[in-house]
């Protein structure tokens, strides 16, 4: 790709993307084809804004990078706040990592490494207790701006997604053989459909015998077992839920689902309350952050899914699913338009900055 020229100043950015945690932030570094900071921080930041950013470009576009200093929804909004007052010229944001899956999304079965994407997002565990429930408010700003529902709208088109795909199996393999060339520890392999397991919703991962706190009726379950991976406690395989994925050739296409990303302040650990607020939300998967930036900042959110938000304990999958989340961002990048204005404008000022001129 041809060398482009750097942005004049802070309001030239018009993409940014979000991630909560580091190796989130790790595979997206892998997808830029340039950096504007390898010399250090050229853009500065407004007053009183702490996050530290990374600039650079992907495809056409200028993009800068935040990770969140926090988990959870709030967090995510002081910092999405902060990101705004910084870069006041962001039309499109993308909050890119992994997710809790819902197994079964419609007639489909989602697996390990799939990537979800928000057509709306629902803070599920935001609302107000009755005698009889909880019930969720639903926010008016559930939905996303025009320009957001557009782009997603094209890729309710089969024919869209299929592209989408095609674009983000290039974008995995880059991020496979660029992490291996940069020598980076985090593995972006697809660990294997034999570690890809879904043990029934009710099913708790805690260990079947000799322990007191295991075999009480409730489902509390001990310190040791939640540390333990399935393997070391003996979960029952007669447990696991049997479900048919197709690779083609051997390779991993990750598939994408597009619907209500359900966000909280919890990590959602249980397979009985996952299908239970899935099904009373029509939510598709869960996450922490995207309730809290999206009061700031309108975003898409593209998680990849790295485990079945049950109990049972499972970090094989954080690389894969960042990678194939970060991957699918990329290929909804490439077909995103900025209007004429703004194009222009890009077009000016990387002009401007060709002669030398400042802008800020
Ligand atoms: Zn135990
Ligand atoms: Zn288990």
């Amino acid at each position: 790709m041809a060398s482009a020229t750097r942005p004049a100043g802070r309001v030239d950015f018009h993409i940014a993307i979000i991630c909560a945690l580091p190796h989130e932030a790790d595979a997206v570094t892998l997808l830029f084809d340039q950096f504007w900071d390898e010399g250090g921080d050229l853009y500065g930041h407004a007053d009183g804004d702490t996050n530290t950013y990374t600039t650079g470009r992907i495809g056409n576009y200028d993009v800068v990078l935040v990770v969140l200093p926090n988990m959870g929804t709030s967090a995510a909004a002081v910092a999405a706040a902060n990101f705004r007052s910084s870069y006041s010229g962001l039309k499109l944001t993308f909050l890119v990592g992994v997710c809790g899956g819902v197994p079964k999304i419609g007639e489909c079965d989602a697996f390990l490494g799939d990537v979800v994407v928000s057509k709306s997002i629902i803070q599920y565990d935001y609302g107000r207790q009755y005698p009889g429930g909880f019930k969720v408010k639903k926010t008016a700003d559930g939905r996303a701006n025009k320009d957001i529902r557009s782009l997603l709208a094209s890729f309710e088109m089969e024919l869209n997604r299929e592209r989408l795909q095609t674009k983000a199996r290039e974008h995995l393999s880059l991020v496979q053989s660029a992490a291996l060339r940069k020598r980076r520890q985090a593995d972006y392999r697809y660990p294997g459909l034999a570690e890809d397991r879904l043990f029934q919703p009710n099913y708790a991962h805690k260990h079947e015998l000799s322990c007191k706190l295991c075999a009480a009726e409730s489902d509390t379950f001990c310190e040791l077992a939640y540390n333990a991976s399935c393997t070391d406690i003996g979960c029952d395989e007669a447990k696991l839920v049997a479900r048919e994925h197709h690779l083609e050739d051997g390779q991993f296409t990750p598939e994408i689902f597009i619907g209500c990303v359900g966000s909280g302040n919890t990590v959602m650990k249980s397979g009985e309350d996952r299908d239970r607020i899935a099904a009373a939300n029509g939510c598709i998967a869960f996450e922490m952050e995207g309730a809290g930036a999206w009061e700031e900042v309108p975003c898409i959110v593209v998680k990849g899914i790295c485990d079945y938000a049950d109990s049972h304990k499972n970090k094989k999958w954080q690389n894969f699913a960042a990678a194939t989340a970060a991957s699918v961002a990329k290929a909804m990048l490439e077909r995103y338009t900025l209007e004429d204005g703004l194009r222009a404008a890009t077009r000016n000022a990387a002009h401007d900055n060709d002669r030398g001129t400042e802008r800020e």
